[in-house]
């Protein structure tokens, strides 16, 4: 439809297109609409003599600088740096004192004016806190009591002691009613905000799990599998090559033999935490299983300087690192390009034989095995194929 464009042209710019100020000002709108009808009988109860001009006009000027300020505060969000983004008490107490001042002037009509607390009460139920809305409902009771007595005083040929004794004491135990369910929706209001809260840290708390290895707190297998397949995916757009090694503890059967898996365990942790420690930040770095560990570089070759460097530093870090008595931790690491083209499982197989020559050589070394130099494209679904990666 035609019109369809310049309506949510026009929506977007009174409401905003930001879903949460969005919902804000969309609520403020509930308070333009009662002003703007209550405006409108004002405007028409002065053409016909029921307010007295003056006050009229007074009250319609309070309408017009209230209305016209909250809502732009809320649309431009300046209520947020003032620490109130809905602006929600102030407005149902602006429009409380609007409603009391409309109470007085408004001459025969004025026990009907007293109807527009429950619109207010309706805005309140979906924007206050259950605090707050203790707070309007006593300052509308209180406010309706001192105004019903200063005009009983002052006028009283025009207000009835009796009659307002009613209408105050009608009201009075109406408002707590009303305010009882808006205090009560308020607080389930407050306990699904919570609730959302509480899901959404248990969903990030859930997401790292899935993620992280818990001894080592590395990438997980099956994350690190993920972030390679990616990186495949990237190098065929990009032609951004990267290597891979997997590097496994030397004789870490025997650390467990003589020290108990659980001193394994902290010299696995500690491991890691040093190999975190040296790589770059460039660099992933994950437990690949046991005392096996996954490190992708992003060089395109292993002879590039930092992947030997990296991997010396790790060496020596290892080396010097604090290690329960008479312990020595060392790795055999094998390392392979993954040329672009290449399933991902024959790159891995690549660097598993570099590692066992690296242990059949004598241990404590790095064995670069040379990537196949032909590449073939390779079509993305190949990839998720292999599933071993
Ligand atoms: P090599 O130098 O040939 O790699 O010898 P190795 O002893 O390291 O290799 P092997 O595969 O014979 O032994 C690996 C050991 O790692 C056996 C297993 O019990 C131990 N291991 C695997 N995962 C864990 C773990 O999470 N914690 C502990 N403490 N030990 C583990
Ligand atoms: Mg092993
Ligand atoms: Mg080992």
């Amino acid at each position: 439809m035609t019109w369809k464009r310049p309506w949510r042209r026009l929506l977007d710019l009174v409401l905003g297109t930001e879903p949460k100020l969005r919902g804000r000002v969309k609520l403020s709108m509930i308070a333009v609409y009662g002003y703007v009808i209550s405006s409108m009988l004002l405007a028409y109860g002065m053409d016909i003599g029921l307010v007295e001009q003056g006050w009229g006009w007074v009250l319609m000027a309070y309408i017009w600088v209230g209305m016209p300020t909250f809502y732009l505060l809320v649309r431009t969000d300046l209520s947020s740096r003032l620490g109130n983004p809905g602006m929600d008490l102030p407005q149902c107490l602006y429009a409380i004192v609007a409603i009391l001042f409309a109470y007085v002037i408004t001459g025969p009509v004025r026990s009907s004016v007293l109807m527009l607390v429950s619109l207010v009460l309706v805005f309140g139920m979906f924007t206050l806190s259950a605090r707050q809305v203790v707070i309007m409902g006593v300052f509308t009771v209180l406010g309706l009591g001192v105004v019903m007595t200063a005009m009983v005083w002052q006028h009283p040929d025009l207000f009835d002691a009796r009659l307002e004794f009613i209408k105050f004491v009608l009201t009075a135990c109406t408002l707590p009613a009303l305010s009882a369910v808006a205090f009560y929706v308020a607080q389930v209001r407050e306990r699904l905000v919570q609730r959302k809260q509480a899901l959404r840290e248990a969903l990030a708390r859930l997401e790292q799990v899935a993620m992280r290895d818990e001894l080592t707190g590395l990438y997980n297998r099956r994350h690190m599998q993920a972030l390679v397949e990616q990186q495949a995916l990237r190098q065929q757009r990009s032609g951004e090559g990267f290597c891979l090694a997997i590097i496994d503890l030397d004789h870490f059967k025997q650390i467990n033999d003589r020290l108990g898996h659980q001193a394994g365990d902290q010299v696995l942790g500690t491991f890691a935490r040093v190999a975190g420690e040296v790589m770059r930040q460039t660099d992933t770095l994950a437990r690949w299983g046991g005392e096996e560990f996954l490190l992708m570089f992003t060089a395109p070759d292993p002879g590039t300087p930092g992947v030997e460097a990296a991997l010396d530093r790790l060496r020596r870090a290892a080396a010097a690192a604090h290690w329960p008595a008479g312990i020595h931790v060392t790795f055999s690491a094998g390392v392979t390009a993954h040329p672009l083209g290449e399933p991902l499982h024959e790159t891995l197989e690549r660097a598993d034989r570099g590692l066992y020559e690296a242990k059949a050589a004598g241990r404590n070394r790095t064995v670069v095995l040379p990537a196949p130099s032909a590449t073939r494209p390779t079509m993305q679904g190949e990839l998720a194929e292999t599933g071993q990666v």
